[in-house]
């Protein structure tokens, strides 16, 4: 198995990676919490939720 992932923002290991979009300005892997949150801030209104039960 290849080596865990830490997510850039929160710093947990990440289980399943998500890639942050280029114009988050962030270089590195998202858990699905923080891609999620991400996507609540940049996309407000237009987005489809991900991972809305780790709420
Ligand atoms: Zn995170």
């Amino acid at each position: 198995m290849g080596k865990k992932e830490k997510c850039v923002i929160c710093n947990e290991i990440v289980g399943f990676r998500f890639k942050a979009m280029d114009e988050w300005k962030i270089d590195g892997t998202l858990c699905g919490k923080c891609y999620s949150k991400k996507v609540d801030e940049h996309y407000p209104g237009e987005h489809v939720r991900v991972n809305k039960h780790l709420d």
